[in-house]
């Protein structure tokens, strides 16, 4: 049996984006589904486009989202280095091998001189491609400019006019033909590999079976199968993944909103809602389930399920999946979140027990999408109101409405370890004395402890402020409400 051996191979040119952590997570789901192992290669090798913190940031969020990989950076394994810096030995030999073969040539023109050729084909409207100049030098001639010290690169030479084929798990069968495609460098100026060359040569190495990758890469597959047919190495599987589009159906982009994992996290939206969410872009289960986790998905996954359609990013369904995902969690994982967001909004996590915590997510669940909502839909959980909703006060705050909370405070600083039944007791005591419906104090009593008119049931906010907290606020609501 073959071994299943998958890599996600982001290069490290700024934050994870939502395209990478599908690419990452097919990966991932196809490794564990199929007993195979999940590989991280960094493909750093354009310096220019290189981001400082970038590699740690990529490995941070694969953490974050729950895809840990096999063999990579930091966890080592049989085929390292997994940092293609580190690996540039390596695609060097494997480049003079081809020129040896005569399958790849060097070329000394310079910068100057590609600009020029690159005008004069636009302006006869030929497809821009190296005109290569540089294929006729004869051996003594390039044997001069090396001794010169000239800088040059190495380009793959592509046969004239030759069917290149491969088949695509997700797309078929796929052709090209090699008149479309250019004498593509494999070997920089600066010694360092381009993708293409690095890519295939790690992809064979590293015993790659399956090339998962975003669709597009497709045009560059041809390039790769030349070299595996230079190199006399049997090709990988291919599947590439559908595009992700906007609504209007162009491609997803910056422009158009958030594309990095990071702004997700930082949205607080769950990992679990943003990987349930990222899954079912291409993918689908072949019935009508949409929530999964991630052993959920590692169940059901197939490549075979993979559309080739460009899949929607749509952002009501992430908010829906976040709610989804939120009811599912268990209390005491919300209790988690909930503290985090409450130190970043600068509350003292401190002077709320877990108890306490654990009370106000039971009262709230059901009325929030995200755990921060605990915070900004009741934050009279967190501090005392400071001021009384406008519209609510003229309704619901009488001119009696003063004299009748100061009652019920009293009678409910007569309850000893009361619970919601007896600050309800309390308050029919006090509606009875004072001759009013109960309404002329649950209104006002809402009011005064939370500063609004909706929430959870007041006897469940007054219970779990607890007695004194809920006198001192309906004390203060009458001093300041005149
Ligand atoms: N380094 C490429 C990227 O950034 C990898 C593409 C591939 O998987 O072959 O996406």
């Amino acid at each position: 049996m073959q071994h299943i051996r998958v890599r996600f191979a982001p290069s490290p040119t700024g934050f994870l984006h939502v395209g990478g952590l599908r690419t990452a997570l097919y990966n991932f789901l196809f490794a564990r589904k199929l007993g195979g192992k999940f590989i991280l290669r960094i493909e750093d090798t354009d310096r220019a486009r290189y981001v400082e913190g970038a590699v740690d940031n990529l490995i941070k969020t694969l953490h974050w989202a729950g895809l840990d990989y096999d063999e990579g950076p930091g966890v080592g394994g049989d085929f390292g280095p997994y940092i293609q810096s580190e690996r540039t030995n390596i695609y060097k030999e494997h480049a003079d091998h081809l020129i040896e073969m005569k399958s790849a040539y060097r070329c000394f023109c310079t910068a100057e001189r590609l600009e020029q050729m690159r005008k004069e084909q636009q302006k006869n409207k030929l497809t821009p491609k190296y005109d290569r100049t540089c294929l006729r030098l004869s051996e003594d001639e390039v044997l001069l400019n090396l001794e010169q010290g000239r800088a040059f690169v190495i380009r793959m030479k592509v046969p004239d006019d030759s069917s290149i084929r491969f088949s695509d798990i997700i797309r078929g069968d796929v052709e090209f033909n090699s008149a479309q495609i250019d004498d593509q460098v494999l070997i920089k100026s600066d010694g360092y590999p381009t993708y293409h060359l690095a890519n295939v040569v790690d992809d064979h190495l590293m015993k790659i079976s399956h090339v998962i990758r975003g669709e597009e890469w497709l045009s560059s597959t041809p390039k790769h199968v030349l070299l595996y047919r230079f190199l006399g190495w049997e090709l990988p599987q291919f599947a590439h993944l559908p595009l992700l589009l906007n609504p209007d159906r162009s491609k997803l982009s910056k422009r158009q909103g958030d594309v990095a994992v990071e702004d997700y996290r930082s949205k607080g939206y769950l990992k679990e809602a943003l990987v349930n969410f990222v899954a079912l872009l291409g993918w689908n289960p072949g019935d009508d389930r949409e929530i999964f986790d991630l052993s959920g998905l590692t169940r059901e996954f197939s490549l075979e399920r993979v559309g080739k359609a460009g899949a929607i990013f749509n952002l009501e369904k992430l908010d829906w999946l976040n709610f989804q995902h939120l009811r599912l969690m268990p209390d005491v994982e919300v209790m988690g979140i909930l503290k985090e967001e409450l130190v970043k909004a600068s509350f003292k996590v401190e002077k709320f027990t877990d108890e306490y915590l654990l009370r106000v997510i039971e009262a709230m669940r059901e009325r929030v999408s995200f755990v921060r909502d605990f915070i900004l839909k009741s934050p009279y959980f967190f501090e005392a109101p400071e001021s009384y909703d406008q519209d609510v006060m003229k309704k619901r705050w009488k001119p009696t409405s003063a004299v009748c909370l100061r009652k019920l405070a009293e009678e409910f600083s007569k309850l000893s370890e009361p619970a919601k039944g007896d600050y309800e007791n309390a308050l029919h005591l006090a509606a009875d004395s004072l001759g009013v419906t109960k309404g002329e104090l649950i209104h006002p009593l809402r009011l005064a402890v939370s500063g609004v008119g909706e929430g959870p049931g007041v006897y469940d906010i007054v219970s779990i402020l607890g007695k004194y907290e809920t006198v001192r606020r309906i004390n203060s609501a009458i001093e300041r409400i005149k």
